[in-house]
């Protein structure tokens, strides 16, 4: 079977650290081209942007975007605009709006569109989805908490408008618990702790509710030494822990379960399957979350933050 050529856009932490080996190891894809403005990988053709790349590259089918939210429209349009396939780092969009104006765009001209939510493929995920089906929920508590200068260094957009501040992180998490719990989460209330050298929260905590079960999320920026990525929830037949992010799970009686990270290969594996089978895959609600936590968002402002 012929590669489908795919063009990555916005080559920094993350095209290095996952895209690149992910599409690398890939029998679906074949890496064509970049688009950065400033950065390049060896032995592919660069352009500037995604404009330019699709001007340049009418046999490049596919686009994947890793550049941050803010600005990704453009890009993203320019992509659909030139009937190309689009898959998204997350968040798919800096606002709902947006999002939704590329899911209609992508349905017009005819190509997949593909949101990706990287979390949800963490090794133990669709575990912890299983184990619930079945469970009375009676409280849920997530814990996302890491240090910005460890896994951000330098990284200001993410403190600028548009760049979402701890919900970045925080919005990995709201993806995993949208995808395990059975109810629709519910945003009742959040204090958003923002430096007053900066526009998005450097903390922050929401209460949401799901079903009956009260959700208390705590979202840290701050944290050093060890590392929190966790998730626990109540049930009736006692507590299921997921950590990690997702790669661990700890369920009663049972020896912890824990998995490789496969969550990149995962991702670029099903934007194959969509592209052959001509669909798409949107999923909004972790999204309309952190809009929501936004809107109600009691702001305090706080020390100012310097990498
Ligand atoms: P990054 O290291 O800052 O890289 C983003 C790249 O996008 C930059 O190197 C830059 O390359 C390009 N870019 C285009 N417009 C930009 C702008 N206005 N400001 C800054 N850079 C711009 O960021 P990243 O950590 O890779 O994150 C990118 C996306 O991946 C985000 O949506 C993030 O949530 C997601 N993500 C990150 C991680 C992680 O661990 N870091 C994990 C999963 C997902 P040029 O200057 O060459 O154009």
């Amino acid at each position: 079977m012929e590669k489908i050529k795919i063009g990555l856009a916005g080559i920094g932490k993350i095209a290095r650290d996952q895209h690149i080996p992910a599409l690398a190891a890939n029998r679906a894809f074949a890496l064509a081209a970049t688009a950065s403005r400033n950065a390049r990988v060896d032995g592919v053709e660069p352009h500037a942007s995604v404009a330019d790349l699709v001007a340049a590259r009418p046999d490049v089918a596919a686009i994947s975007l890793c550049t941050p939210p803010d600005g990704r429209f453009s890009q993203a349009m320019a992509a659909i605009g030139a009937g190309r396939h689009l898959m998204l780092e997350k968040p798919p969009a800096a606002t709902v709006s947006e999002a939704e104006a590329l899911v209609a765009a992508a349905q017009d001209a005819g190509v997949t569109l593909f949101a990706t939510w990287h979390s949800r493929e963490a090794a133990e995920v669709d575990a912890a989805r299983a184990w619930l089906a079945n469970k009375r929920i009676d409280a849920i508590r997530i814990r996302w908490m890491e240090d910005i200068r460890q896994w951000h260094p330098g990284q200001d957009w993410i403190l600028d408008p548009g760049g979402f501040g701890v919900f970045d992180p925080g919005i990995n998490a709201l993806s995993i618990a949208t995808a395990i719990l059975p109810d629709p989460l519910v945003v009742i209330r959040a204090t958003l702790a923002i430096p007053e050298n900066r526009a998005c929260p450097i903390a922050a905590t929401i209460a949401f509710r799901s079903g009956n079960a009260p959700v208390d999320a705590q979202f840290d920026f701050l944290q050093t030494g060890e590392q929190t990525w966790d998730i626990e929830v109540d049930t009736d037949a006692g507590t299921l822990r997921l950590r990690q992010g997702g790669a661990r799970l700890e369920l009663p009686g049972t020896e912890p379960l824990s998995g490789p990270n496969r969550e990149y290969s995962r991702l670029y594996r099903r934007f194959a399957e969509l592209i052959g089978n001509g669909r798409s895959d949107v999923d909004l609600r972790p999204l309309r979350l952190v809009a929501d936590a936004f809107l109600v968002g009691q702001r305090k402002t706080v020390a100012p933050f310097d990498f």
